[in-house]
């Protein structure tokens, strides 16, 4: 089959490789729309902990069913479902996976990080892993259903909507994804921002308050959009580090800040404006079961179409890298088995 490979930092290839081995209890995917994430350009950078080349990436995916291998398990899924995958492997013993919350198990590995991924014409996937959707969604709609349960999670952290007023730092597609959910959450006061003026142009299409922040001054604008107090919370989605030390100029005493990009370094925080101003700062990572489910019932009404900017086939997959990379208006790239 044919795959796109992460051959050494700096280097991807798409190649003639064997098609997966469909192990017990696992199906073969026959795959059909994949997006790039975050994580997948860090492994490319090499500059991923965990991934080593050489890899097939991609956690983001959605094809159908060719194969399957019960091997004992019983299963509903049958050849030619629609499916996407919830792309976590856990260990099943540390304390997280003891008490219920295995996404942030001590030993969390992803399949397309940590095992081949979907970067390819196939990938073979654990049964129990695979969610089946309807024909309503298509196939690159329900590659999102992955990120935009990152969104769900960090919702899901944020608690209780005891807040009115909400900024989102960074309009990647993290950030457009919050955002979404917290439309849909009906929270009416809802900033966002970023740095680049094609996410601000994007974001303001989707009908988003949203200010390019290298060009007006952030704080100002958030103090004088709510009387002077800052926002009731702040969802950081940029991963940088001018984005962490402003954070908590920007909320209120006794607001929140969601952390739902993974900083890739140890960025300087304002701890003593976290202490006087009584700030709880909350980490999240990817997203329970349960987020994924409430993500692919959500991703149905959502303007997902927005959220993607490129479309490349397998054969040109390294391009989508480059865009990703490069391209001012890049946004969500999904790979394509063909366009
Ligand atoms: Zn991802
Ligand atoms: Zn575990």
């Amino acid at each position: 089959m044919k795959a796109l490979r992460y051959l050494n930092p700096g280097i991807l290839k798409t190649e003639e490789i064997d098609s997966p081995v469909c192990a017990d209890g696992e199906a073969l995917v026959r795959v059909h729309s994949a997006g790039i994430c975050g994580s997948d350009m860090a492994i490319f950078a090499g500059k991923h902990p965990r991934a080593k080349p050489p890899l097939v990436m991609g956690h983001e995916f959605a094809g159908e069913i060719v194969e399957i291998q019960p091997g004992g398990i019983e299963t509903q899924l049958a050849v030619g479902d629609r499916v996407t995958a919830y792309p976590l492997l856990v260990c099943g013993s540390c304390w997280a996976c003891r008490n219920g919350v295995s996404h942030v198990c001590r030993d969390l590995k992803l399949i397309g990080i940590d095992r081949d991924g979907a970067f390819a014409e196939y990938v073979s996937v654990p049964l129990d892993l695979l969610v089946k959707f309807s024909d309503r969604l298509t196939y690159d709609q329900a590659a999102l259903i992955e990120p935009l349960a990152v969104g769900v999670h960090a919702l899901e952290m944020a608690g209780e909507p005891d807040w009115q007023t909400a900024l989102v730092i960074g309009c990647g597609p993290i950030g457009l994804l919050v955002g979404l959910c917290l439309q849909n959450a009906g929270i009416e006061n809802l900033l966002m921002c970023d740095i680049n003026p094609r996410r601000v142009k994007r974001a303001a299409g989707m009908n988003f308050q949203a200010i390019n922040s290298a060009d007006t001054n952030l704080v100002d604008r958030v103090t004088e959009m709510t009387q002077g107090e800052g926002a009731d919370i702040v969802f950081e989605c940029a991963g940088s580090a001018p984005a962490a030390l402003q954070m908590c100029d920007l909320v209120r005493s006794r607001g929140k800040i969601i952390m739902v990009s993974v900083h890739k370094e140890p960025h300087p925080v304002d701890l003593r404006a976290i202490s006087f101003k009584e700030i709880s700062m909350i980490g999240t990572r990817v997203y329970t079961p349960g987020n994924y489910r409430q993500a692919l019932q959500l991703i149905t009404d959502l303007p997902y179409e927005d959220v993607i900017s490129h479309r490349v086939n397998l054969e040109s997959g390294a391009d989508g890298f480059d865009i990703m990379g490069q391209a001012a208006d890049a946004c969500k790239v999904i790979i394509k088995a063909e366009i």
